[in-house]
């Protein structure tokens, strides 16, 4: 069954939660979101950060997290509003409550935005409630409606079979507006955008690809995607592939689903290095497996994905992961799959070991979690004939996919040997390296590149004009 999902993206969150309290205050005041308003900074000082701006204030040039200044450079009637979070978390909480009405599964991803897994739920929305409109425009406009009648602001849905259409079609015009990214619409509506458009492609990484002549998400769609790799990493040039190619198998994750994951991670006395390997990591994996697999097995749990963590003699940080066939607890497997991921990741010419790295910290990790056995039966289980959904799927998306490499520690420090168990709501992203770092890496690529592919494999970018993203 193909997968229905929603990004529903409240438009100018901060802007519209203040008008409307304002306006709830004092209907005769004027609504912020007509004319030219923004949220942010220090309203007195007139200092700080643009954190939302009216359709008005967009149109005069302001940007969301420019200074404050530069924005009433361009804009200088603009009507600076103070921010008021405790309002903006009792929209929010009013906006998710509404759309947990409508969906199988809701994923809130920031205080203004949520995916919603719409598969199945066609039935909720019979003839008296669709008006004859079709699924899943029927649904959107639902949803739509209902959130601007009774809370007083407007969302976009975007609509496709995977997360990050939908989240690319929900930036398309806004507001109040639905739009759909089916994978048969990604070569007229998604290819001609720039690449900084696309989700997940930050400042830095569209000005690798400008280099390498990449100005639109069609550019890299039709790249190759091993090039790709060798100047982005392994992680990125994938990630950058295979969305600018509209692919994404990410499930929409609630509540439950991401409630946890398990970690035990281990600091070495005396560092794990190639000529010490065979002696020392098999005892210390099964350790870790065999404490991981207790925890699991304590909360009655299995995890589909498991991970290995090491932290290098240069204080960097490198994981990877697999997810299994099926979810398990058993420390058995989780050893031998910690086993394999740890030879993939040290051994061989693109190994740790082959750029001369030690080991201070190993770890063993487990999330996908799945507790089926002791969940109930909801009325989506009932509507849906099948468990259709794409579920243990797990797949490493979005911005986090962008930092393969880890910030390094403060030098000169050294943790004390020891344990540490980690349970966490995500695993923590690792944090980009310093941009030196990064240029340097950058710079090897490019050696490398041409030294393979020769010396016009890569065309330096000219005139480009860097794209404004939207936030
Ligand atoms: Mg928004």
């Amino acid at each position: 069954m193909k997968r229905c999902i929603f990004h529903v993206d409240v438009n100018s969150a901060f802007l519209s939660w203040s008008a409307v309290k304002k306006l709830k205050e004092d209907p005769s005041a004027v609504d912020l979101r007509t004319i030219p308003s923004a949220v942010g900074g220090d309203v007195k000082t007139r200092h700080g950060i643009i954190t939302a701006k009216s359709i008005p204030a967009g149109r005069m040039g302001v940007k969301t997290g420019e200074p404050v200044v530069k924005a009433l450079a361009k804009c200088p009637d603009l009507v600076l509003i103070p921010s008021d979070f405790e309002t903006y978390r009792a929209y929010s909480r009013a906006f998710i409550g509404i759309l947990e009405k409508y969906a199988r599964v809701v994923e809130q991803v920031s205080i203004d935005e949520a995916y919603l897994d719409m598969t199945g739920t066609e039935h909720l929305f019979r003839k008296e409630i669709s008006g004859g409109e079709p699924f899943p425009f029927c649904a959107a406009r639902v949803i739509r409606d209902e959130i601007r009648t009774s809370l007083g602001f407007t969302v976009n849905v975007g609509i496709s079979t995977n997360k990050l259409l939908a989240k690319m079609a929900s930036d398309f015009e806004k507001p109040d507006r639905t739009h759909t990214l089916y994978p048969e619409e990604v070569p007229s509506k998604m290819w001609p955008l720039p690449i900084r458009d696309l989700h997940g492609c930050g400042g830095a990484t569209a000005a690798r690809l400008y280099s390498l002549g990449i100005l639109t998400i069609g550019d890299a769609a039709a790249f190759d995607e091993e090039l790709l790799k060798s100047v982005l990493g392994e992680s990125a040039g994938a990630y950058i592939h295979r969305s600018a190619n509209g692919i994404s198998t990410s499930p929409v994750r609630g509540e439950r689903d991401k409630a946890k994951s398990y970690s035990n991670e281990r600091t070495l006395a005396e560092d794990i290095t190639e000529d010490n390997y065979e002696g020392r990591m098999p005892e210390i994996l099964a350790y870790l497996s065999d404490k991981v697999a207790g925890r699991l097995q304590k909360d009655h749990v299995r995890a589909a994905t498991i991970g290995v963590i090491v932290k290098t003699g240069s204080f960097h940080r490198h994981t990877r992961q697999a997810t299994l066939d099926r979810a398990v607890n058993g420390k058995d497997l989780i050893e031998k799959t910690a086993r394999g991921l740890m030879e993939e990741l040290l051994k061989g010419p693109e190994g740790l070991f082959a750029s001369g790295e030690t080991l201070r910290l190993v770890g063993v990790s487990a999330s996908g979690l799945d507790d089926s056995p002791f969940e109930q039966m909801s009325i989506f289980d009932l509507m849906s004939d099948a468990g259709e959904d794409a579920g243990r799927e797990e797949e490493k998306e979005g911005p986090e996919a962008f930092f393969p490499f880890a910030a390094p520690f403060p030098s000169g420090t050294r943790e004390p040997e020891g344990e540490r168990e980690v349970s966490s709501p995500d695993p923590e992203p690792p944090s980009p390296s310093p941009l030196e770092e990064k240029k340097k890496r950058l710079e090897d690529m490019v050696k490398k590149i041409r030294g393979r592919y020769g010396e016009d494999a890569l065309r330096k970018g000219s005139g480009l004009k860097e794209p404004s993203g939207n936030v």
